[in-house]
């Protein structure tokens, strides 16, 4: 069995509530993994079951090649080399920040404990605060603290759960950079969970979609963005236009363009799925365009935001390059990008 985390064939029930169904998948050491899906499908649950704080019912589950927990056996949380930081910092109120990453290290000696605690303040940039109390912080601050007393264990593995979820756009994305630096650098093996397609991609060596229990598709960010094995997977990182079409000659015909389907049987009813980006915007060149009317344009930061309507009927939105904004036309010409569209089998 490999080094790392393996979950095998795991499978969850609370009652009569089947919360995860046959779910398999590996980490390897260094290695971050983020389980992203919406609300309720069961992504701390996993998280809990490879933690040891939920009782694994069915399926097994590895550290470094030995079997933690498997129906009937089981080892303790606290056995398991696992560091874990959760959305509310869970730090002690009435300890300092010292004392609060000493706590798991009882049998470190003396000047060991001092050693870790140090280092572990230092790797997440809070060297300085040993003495501080928790209310002292500000929430960034006590979840870098969080993120201190994980590793100064020195764990295999790190699980965290929606761990920047409460904190402001600012803080969350200076902590988020942080943890993906301590955590490469110090090679572990982690989870992430988070229900925001953004973060999983940032923080992501690999994605696992999950939805309803199931695994939905498990590959790197890139392959999920660009590569979606399922309508699921395709719209969950973001909004996507919607055609519904049918095959003819190896082509789909769509109110933004045709597409190539040369996989597909004549005849086969489709729905296509283009990400606003897809949709590229230029000046009409000639009576062959598709052309559009500018309903709005909304600026989103590094990309505006275009609400058209087709001239033909439909409306759709388009992502396009910020000098967009200077356009002044009434009406523009669309063409297709091929790498950010999806056919699947309408359902
Ligand atoms: P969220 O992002 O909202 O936390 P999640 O994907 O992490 O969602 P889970 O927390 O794993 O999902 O919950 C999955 C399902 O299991 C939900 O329907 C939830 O209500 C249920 N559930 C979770 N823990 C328990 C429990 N201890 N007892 C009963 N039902 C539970």
């Amino acid at each position: 069995m490999p080094d790392g985390l393996r979950m095998s064939n795991v499978s969850h029930e609370f009652g009569s509530n089947r919360v995860l169904h046959d779910v398999s998948f590996d980490v390897a050491p260094g290695e971050i993994v983020c389980l992203l899906g919406p609300s309720g499908c069961g992504k701390t649950t996993a998280l809990r079951l490879a933690a040891g704080l939920e009782k694994l019912q069915s399926g097994h589950i590895s550290i470094n090649g030995q079997v933690v927990a498997h129906a009937g056996d089981y080892v303790e949380p606290e056995k398991r080399g696992v560091g874990m930081v959760f959305q509310d910092y869970a730090l002690f109120p009435h300890l300092t920040v010292a004392k609060n990453i000493g706590f798991g290290l009882k049998h470190f000696s003396e000047a060991e404990r001092q050693e870790a605690v140090t280092n572990a303040l230092a790797q997440v940039g809070m060297s300085g605060y040993s003495d501080a109390y928790p209310h002292e912080l500000s929430g960034g601050q006590q979840q870098r603290i969080a993120l201190a007393r994980a590793l100064a264990p020195r764990p295999q593995i790190m699980l965290l759960d929606e761990p920047f979820s409460g904190l402001d756009v600012a803080r969350r994305a200076d902590l988020r950079d942080t943890t993906l630096h301590v955590l490469k650098n110090a090679g572990i093996a982690t989870i992430m969970v988070t229900h925001d397609p953004q973060e999983a991609m940032y923080m992501g060596d690999r994605i696992i979609v999950m939805n309803a229990g199931e695994v939905m598709q498990d590959g790197t960010p890139e392959s999920l963005y660009f590569r979606p094995e399922n309508r699921f997977v395709a719209s969950f990182f973001g909004e996507v236009n919607q055609f519904s079409s049918t095959v003819h000659n190896g082509v789909i015909d769509t109110p933004v363009g045709q597409i190539k389907a040369e996989d597909y049987s004549d005849g086969t009813e489709v729905d296509v799925l283009v990400r606003p980006e897809g949709l590229h915007i230029a000046d009409a060149v000639n009576g062959h365009d598709i052309m559009a009317n500018v309903d709005a344009v909304r600026a989103l930061g590094e990309v505006n935001l275009m609400h058209l309507t087709l001239q033909k009927g439909g409306h759709i939105h388009a992502r396009v390059p910020r000098r967009f904004s200077t356009l002044n036309q009434n009406s523009v010409a669309i063409t297709l990008d091929p790498e950010m569209t999806f056919v699947f089998p309408m359902s």
